[in-house]
């Protein structure tokens, strides 16, 4: 898969808060960290990426794709796992990710039913599937939250802060679902979490009042703090 390369973007809000100041980052396919503590401005750059929100300048490309002027483009090859997800709890994992699968345009019942079974395996919850969505655990929450991006196959994958409230056990398999994710598409993580970054990440930026402090390949990075 083709990286993602961002220059000097940046972005104020009304308020007056310069959330990103000319945050440039070359992201090469595999698992990306991007860490920060909380206000560094990881959520601004994960949305911004996401086509969300524009940034008061720079300039982003995935591949051939101009991110911040050719958003729909990149919207059709986007996964994204948004900070505050908020699930239907009355439906089964099963049923929700039906529904989302016709709202992608996936009209024909047995390729429906092909795609879910293929990305429920893949995020683990095959045999969890009938059971309502209210009733799963914060780390079934985010496997499904993943589901559900990886609708449409995207080349880019942008999960913000998926660990956060995971016990370490579910957050070891969340991230290993993310990196063998990342064979196929860009992986972006976004974490205040330095041992998500150093365990599994192929590479990482640690990000600070809206600015890069470090671009490096994580154990390097991790052991030189
Ligand atoms: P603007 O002044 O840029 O129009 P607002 O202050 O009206 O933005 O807020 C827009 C959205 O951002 C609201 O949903 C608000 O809750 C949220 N928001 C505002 N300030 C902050 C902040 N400091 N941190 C996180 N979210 C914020
Ligand atoms: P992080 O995800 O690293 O916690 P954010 O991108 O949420 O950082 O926030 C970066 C800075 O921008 C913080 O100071 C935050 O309060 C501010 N901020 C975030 N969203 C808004 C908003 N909608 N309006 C105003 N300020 C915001």
């Amino acid at each position: 898969p083709a990286g993602l390369t961002i220059r000097n973007v940046s972005k104020r809000y009304a308020n007056g808060v310069q959330a990103l100041h000319q945050v440039s980052l070359r992201v090469p396919p595999g698992l990306y960290g991007l860490l920060g503590p909380n206000g560094a401005g990881k959520s601004t750059l994960m949305r911004t990426l996401a086509t969300l929100q524009e940034p008061d300048e720079g300039h982003i490309q995935l591949g051939d794709i101009d991110v911040i002027h050719q958003k729909e483009a990149l919207r059709q090859t986007l996964g994204y796992l948004p900070q505050e997800f908020g699930l239907y709890p009355k439906a089964s994992a099963a049923e929700l990710l039906d529904y989302f699968a016709v709202l992608k345009g996936l009209t024909s019942r047995t390729e429906r039913q092909a795609v879910t079974e293929a990305l429920l395996r893949q995020t683990n919850l095959w045999d969890k599937r009938h059971q309502k969505l209210g009733g799963y655990s914060g780390g079934m929450r985010q496997r499904f939250g993943v589901a559900v991006a990886l609708l449409g196959n995207p080349r880019l994958l942008i999960v913000d802060e998926p660990t956060a409230g995971l016990d370490p056990a579910e957050r070891v398999r969340f991230l290993n679902l993310l990196s063998e994710l990342s064979d196929t598409s860009v992986v972006l993580l976004s974490t205040h979490i330095v041992a998500d970054v150093a365990e599994l990440c192929t590479n990482m930026a640690i990000i600070d009042q809206g600015q890069i402090r470090l671009e490096a390949e994580p154990l390097a990075a991790v052991t030189s703090l």
